[in-house]
């Protein structure tokens, strides 16, 4: 899911800081039983990942990481959202890859201990989607931020991308999630998803767990090498200022080594004053476990030098196992059948008190 553009302010941003980032919220966040159709017991995490793009550093700290950590705190599913890809013009070959690609990069990110598949293998989630098209108005649908500004850049909009947050609300409710993860530009879908679980309960009975969002914190925003004042993201046209996941060490260390820094010679941790520096000494903590405002080095140049090895290093294990299952692809797909039949099992029950709710025989 997507995320904010806004930029870190904090100050006293530490290495340990940027870790806590959502397992923090998580811990305020097990209120399950209080929440309508909450329950008590282990707190239920659901997020989807867009198979849009190559992921990159930010997408890795931002959200792989902490979904990683909150594998040990809570049950977790995680989808690659290949249905949501084709809101938009596509290339069928290039999705295809890119979803294999997102599925085998998030594996080897450790998202291994979790119930990890593919949205468009469980039927479940279209079917849903349709009684949750059902139960929303055109008129809200219509009033979301991300449809007007995506539906304004486009010749031939699909209809997909209206109805598009239904599918999302869709996939939260299937698993009763408690909590979902998601960026600060999906809290207008949130709450839509919110509002459907609580009108369809309202008028068809109790069938969906209302759920909350659990925004990551600023902190752990990483920005533009090339750009500093701007999230690195997948979607944005300076490669240069993009480390991407499966990016070879030497090119790591290139784009990293040409970061823009900022005038002046000091190296302090101040965002607003030294976004450039301030960017490298985030990425340091976050890779190599210093805290952020230790000045240990006395250059950019040593700064740079430390942070792309800082890099290279915690991406290394990454590469290693996305190259184990790239190289044996049945084994992938073996993993993501037994994915898919597992959640179409588990979700099961929840689609059949729908239909039933709603009126279906
Ligand atoms: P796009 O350009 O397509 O929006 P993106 O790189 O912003 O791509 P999203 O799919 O929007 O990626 O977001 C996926 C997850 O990664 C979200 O949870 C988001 O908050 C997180 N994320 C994205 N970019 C960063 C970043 N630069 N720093 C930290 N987290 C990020
Ligand atoms: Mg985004």
């Amino acid at each position: 899911m997507t995320s904010t553009t806004s930029q870190t302010t904090s100050q006293t941003t530490s290495q340990t800081e940027i870790r806590t980032g959502i397992q923090a919220d998580i811990r305020t966040g097990t209120r399950a039983a209080e929440r309508p159709g909450g329950r008590a017991g282990t707190t239920r995490v659901f997020s989807a990942f867009q198979a849009t793009g190559r992921l990159t550093l930010g997408n890795y700290l931002g959200a792989i990481l902490p979904a990683v950590r909150l594998q040990d705190e809570a049950a977790c599913v995680y989808a690659v959202a290949d249905l949501h890809a084709l809101t938009v013009r596509h290339d069928p070959a290039v999705l295809r890859a890119r979803t294999r690609e997102v599925a085998a990069l998030l594996l080897a990110c450790g998202l291994d201990r979790s119930v990890l598949y593919l949205q468009s293998r469980v039927p479940a989630h279209t079917e849903l989607s349709y009684l949750l098209e059902s139960t929303a108005y055109e008129g809200e649908m219509r009033r979301m931020i991300q449809f007007r500004e995506k539906s304004a850049a486009q010749e031939e909009v699909r209809l997909s991308l209206l109805t598009y947050p239904a599918l999302m609300a869709a996939d939260i409710l299937l698993h009763r999630a408690d909590l979902v993860p998601v960026g600060e530009d999906q809290r207008q879908h949130m709450e839509l998803t919110r509002d459907l679980a609580l009108r369809f309960n309202r008028r068809y009975g109790e069938t969906f767990v209302v759920p909350e969002a659990v925004y990551p914190r600023v902190a752990a925003r990483v920005m533009d090498l090339a750009v500093p004042t701007a999230k690195m993201s997948k979607s944005s046209a300076s490669e240069a200022g993009t480390v991407y996941l499966l990016d070879p060490p030497a090119d790591i260390r290139r784009k990293i080594m040409r970061a823009v820094t900022d005038s002046g010679n000091e190296v302090r941790y101040d965002p607003a004053g030294k976004p450039g520096v301030s960017n490298l000494l985030a990425l340091l903590a976050a890779c190599s476990g210093r805290p952020v405002e230790s000045p240990v080095h006395s250059s950019y140049g040593a700064l740079k030098k430390d942070t792309a090895e800082a890099v290279i290093e915690a991406l290394a294990p990454v590469r290693e196992r996305f190259a184990v299952l790239s190289a044996d692809p049945a084994e992938l797909d073996r993993i993501l059948a037994a994915a898919a039949a597992r959640v179409t099992e588990e979700t099961s029950g929840l689609l059949a008190a729908a239909r039933l709710a709603i009126g279906l025989a």
